[in-house]
């Protein structure tokens, strides 16, 4: 896990010296919480905070007194390196009031712990080669996962599936690269290099490549969610639709044109996406500058969409979305229970009486997740990923096999990027950068 350092790769995923201490449940009065220490100190912290603390006997439960904090806990030992740190790590579960928590981290500081950084814990688990880079951001992904794609996504990460397709890929890479260096030395001898074969080698990483980048349309879908705005002339019936897909009364709905002069946001899951659902000011001409804002509003919200709602109702008015070529507009009749002439390119839906919503429900599940194709077996990359393997990309896209010396400089360089994505060659700056994102305890 070491790189030169004249070349600015750092060797900071060494082990902690120091033994850590968190709480690794939520902050907040709760039934239980977990503190957790790790570290070279835990073996010697425990017997002197809970000396019934036994690592002769790891990975079992043990309820034991604590000294200190009044109370008891609930210790599992783990004996290094059968950690999730890799180090010696200690476990108590406690009554989870602030006060038996925050006691029990001041007696471990007291003892001789630190408190942890964000993601100190699971840092100390890439550097102890328990998880790599890429299977660390998927625990950071699983912990605030909200929806099943997310949780899906960050699982399968985590299992080592993106990470082995890096290495795998990184392998056709070095192989590439150790070809190209052969070569050269051919040429030296007046040998001539097999180019076929350096050139098919070469297509075949670009386009692996190519495959894992284009699953990150789809990691961002899943990661961020999308956005499903609903536009429409006043009085079509936006908020009242607003509510009845979501469920709940949160927006305003009034007989009087132009009562939502703001875009109101609210989460929801369909297909197992997060979806922000966002209601608009009605687009019209505007009678008062409020509206006018409310409308600019309403266009820019357009403009951010995923998929447009265009209502147009059944008692008259119609609307255009303008919304942009690559945003999908699903047109709906609303108030569909209005005497109407049917509208063969628009779905009737009546929320008043009902009519049309799951069928609008099921249209809009199908949409959601049609941006979420089956990734056959890969995970979607992040933005991250994305960064490093369009780098990688880019060295490969000029990578030129009739100038040997310099192709086999590309083809280094994109292997480095590859290593740097799992955590093999990174710089300190990255690895804060990573972990910042973490909370506390993880
Ligand atoms: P917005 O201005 O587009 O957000 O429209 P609202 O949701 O505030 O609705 C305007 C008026 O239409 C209100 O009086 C609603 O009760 C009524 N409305 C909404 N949906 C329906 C519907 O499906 N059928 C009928 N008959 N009236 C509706």
């Amino acid at each position: 896990m070491v790189k030169a350092s004249s070349s600015g790769w750092s060797s900071d995923l060494s082990g902690g010296a120091d033994t850590i201490v968190a709480r690794a449940t939520a902050p907040g009065p709760a039934a239980l919480a977990v503190v957790r220490l790790s570290g070279p100190g835990v073996r010697r912290i425990a017997g002197e905070i809970s000396p019934a603390v036994d690592f002769g006997e790891p990975w079992r439960a043990r309820l034991v007194a604590v000294d200190g904090v009044g109370g008891q806990a609930v210790a599992i030992a783990y004996a290094a390196p059968r950690s999730y740190t890799g180090e010696d790590l200690l476990e108590l579960t406690v009554h989870g009031s602030a006060f038996v928590v925050s006691s029990l981290i001041e007696r471990c500081v007291a003892a001789g712990a630190r408190p942890a950084s964000p993601g100190e814990f699971t840092r100390r688990a890439v550097a102890n080669g328990k998880l790599d880079l890429v299977q660390a951001e998927a625990v950071r992904d699983l912990v605030g996962a909200e929806t099943a794609w997310q949780a899906r996504n960050a699982r399968e990460q985590l299992d080592g599936m993106l990470s082995q397709r890096l290495a795998s890929l990184r392998g056709e890479l070095l192989e590439l690269l150790a070809r190209l260096e052969a070569s050269l030395d051919f040429v030296d001898h007046g040998v001539e290099p097999n180019r076929d074969d350096l050139a098919s080698r070469l297509a075949r990483c670009r386009e692996k490549l190519a495959s894992l980048l284009a699953t990150s349309a789809a990691g961002e879908r899943i990661r961020d969610g999308v956005r499903v705005v609903i536009v429409g002339p006043p009085n079509s019936g936006k908020s009242t639709l607003f509510n009845t897909l979501l469920g709940t009364e949160r927006a305003i709905v009034a007989p009087h044109p132009g009562t939502t002069r703001d875009v109101l946001e609210a989460e929801l899951e369909i297909s197992g996406l997060r979806v922000t659902l966002v209601d608009t000011a009605g687009l019209r001409e505007a009678a008062d500058p409020v509206e006018e804002e409310g409308v600019r509003r309403a266009r820019a919200a357009v403009a951010s969409a995923t998929v447009v709602l265009e209502l147009a109702p059944a008692d008259g008015g119609s609307s255009v979305a303008g919304a942009p070529e690559e945003t999908t507009t699903l047109r709906v009749l609303s108030k569909a229970d209005l005497p109407h002439t049917a509208a063969a390119d628009r779905l009737p839906v009546s929320c008043t009486t009902g009519e049309g919503v799951d069928r609008l429900r099921a249209v809009l599940a199908e949409t959601v997740a049609g941006g979420v194709p089956d990734l056959g077996g890969e995970v979607a990359i992040s933005r991250r990923h994305r960064r490093g393997l369009e780098r990688a990309a880019a060295e490969l896209g000029s990578c030129d096999l009739d100038h040997p010396e310099l192709g086999a400089e590309s083809v280094r360089w994109a292997a480095r990027e590859l290593a740097e994505l799992v955590g093999e060659a990174v710089t300190e700056d990255l690895l804060d950068e990573v972990f910042a994102s973490f909370c506390i305890g993880k």
